[in-house]
């Protein structure tokens, strides 16, 4: 009987234990952990946004993006759906293609793997990590602290090392290198930034909504509307979730980062003095942070004004249209220089990895090894917010699992 081990009990290790285990494999599955998926559990703050309706390419990043194009294509989301409804799972589908549980709890998610697990038979063994992976004549030899083991095929689906406190670890990379395999820079993504300013510590807690635009070396790269949230580190909130893999990844190769907030992005620059102007004009009695009050968050009017090295007590009356237009720009165009994420401990992802060159992404068997696959976060593939990452993590999961069965 075809033998395989799966080293990591997350999305995709899970699923590829599944699929070839309802292929007729015995399957072992490594996980390090006291239980298989911790990260699902977490996820989409504890309702796991499993799958995205609509993933394609342009919503991943890596040096190859369209790596993921075939295991996209091949786990679709009719596909998926109907996998789901084999262990039990019917899925709530929102209008921007985001997918949860229809429970809406990330427990289920992981109750209905882990009872179809269990009905196909795959042997689990939790509290058990991998230390070392070899290849002697033919037979992957799988090592652990307390024994060693052989296989006829082995997958690495070991993540990542984003949040380390669910048991991420950089093993998977160490057992690819091992065979031969390019490891490609790591840096978190979907992660908060770290900013470089006199006053962002000052704003920790306040929370407001913003067109967020990021630049990298100067140039304008990308620009995301939603919430941010200032915070003694630096800034936070949806919004810069979002642009943060670009602005990870610009970092990790030392290019200058900085982003500018539109506090107000329903108004554009012209109007955004008028509407200033005719504010002040309605109170000529208020000191202009109290007239700012009106239409930002006061303590943002604060530093905001500090910035503009204009006076908090000033009477709106007495600034002149060039104090007016300054403070009309920095609601529109506050800039702040990023000097570092909050690392990986805080990212929901990581970049970089197993390169995917050396990967066949119709069979996600390595080029350099027969008999050794790869799966999930370990890969250099890395998606957006919004369900990509499991997308991905289930896509190339069940590939592997098939492919190994064979
Ligand atoms: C807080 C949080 C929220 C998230 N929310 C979402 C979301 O809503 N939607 C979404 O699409 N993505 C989300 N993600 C990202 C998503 O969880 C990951 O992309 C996905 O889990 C990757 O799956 P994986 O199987 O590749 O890796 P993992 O889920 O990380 O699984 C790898 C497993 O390998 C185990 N392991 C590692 N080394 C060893 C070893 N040497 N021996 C044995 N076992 C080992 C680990 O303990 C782990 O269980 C979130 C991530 C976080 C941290």
């Amino acid at each position: 009987m075809n033998t395989i081990a799966i080293i990591g009990g997350g999305a995709a290790g899970l699923m590829a234990a599944l699929t070839a285990a309802r292929a007729g494999s015995d399957v072992t599955l490594y996980e390090h952990n006291n239980g298989v998926g911790k990260k699902i559990l977490a996820s989409g703050n504890g309702r796991c946004n499993i799958i995205n309706t609509a993933a394609s390419a342009d919503d991943y990043a890596g040096a190859d993006p369209s790596f993921v194009t075939y295991p996209l294509k091949q786990l679709n989301f009719g596909y998926f759906e109907k996998f789901c409804h084999s262990i039990g799972l019917i899925l709530d589908i929102k209008e921007d293609g985001r997918c949860y549980p229809l429970s809406n709890e990330a427990k289920s998610v992981l109750i209905a793997f882990k009872s179809a697990v269990s009905e196909a038979g795959v042997h689990i063994l939790t509290d058990v990590s991998v230390t070392a992976l070899s290849k002697i004549e033919n037979r992957f030899i799988v090592e652990t602290a307390v024994d060693k083991n052989r296989f006829d095929k082995v997958l690495i689906a070991t993540g990542s090392e984003a949040a380390p406190q669910l048991g991420s670890s950089a093993d998977g990379y160490r057992f690819a290198k091992s065979f031969g395999h390019e490891i490609l820079p790591t840096y978190p993504s979907l992660v908060q930034l770290h900013l470089d300013s006199k006053n962002h510590h000052k704003m920790a807690g306040v929370k407001t909504t913003a067109e967020v635009t990021l630049f990298i070396d100067g140039k304008s790269r990308e620009k995301v509307q939603g919430d941010i949230l200032f915070a003694n580190y630096g800034i936070s909130g949806l919004a810069i979730l979002d642009i943060s893999q670009k602005a990870s990844y610009a970092l990790t190769n030392k290019q200058r980062v900085s982003i500018t907030l539109n506090l107000l992005p329903r108004f554009d620059r012209a109007s955004l003095v008028n509407i200033i102007e005719k504010l002040f004009a309605s109170v000529p009695r208020h000191d202009v942070h109290t007239a700012l009050c009106g239409v930002i968050p006061a303590k943002i009017a604060t530093y905001l004004l500090e910035d503009a090295a204009i006076a908090l007590s000033t009477a709106v009356s007495s600034l002149n249209p060039k104090e007016i237009k300054k403070i009309a720009h920095l609601i529109g165009e506050w800039k702040f220089e990023v000097s570092d994420t909050h690392g990986f401990k805080h990212a929901e992802v990581s970049g970089g990895g197993v390169s995917t060159a050396q990967v066949n992404n119709k069979t996600m068997e390595s080029k350099r090894v027969e008999g050794l696959y790869f799966a999930g976060e370990v890969l250099d593939v890395v998606g957006k917010r919004g369900g990509y990452n499991f997308n991905f993590a289930w896509a190339s999961g069940m590939i592997a699992g098939k492919e190994m069965a064979k």
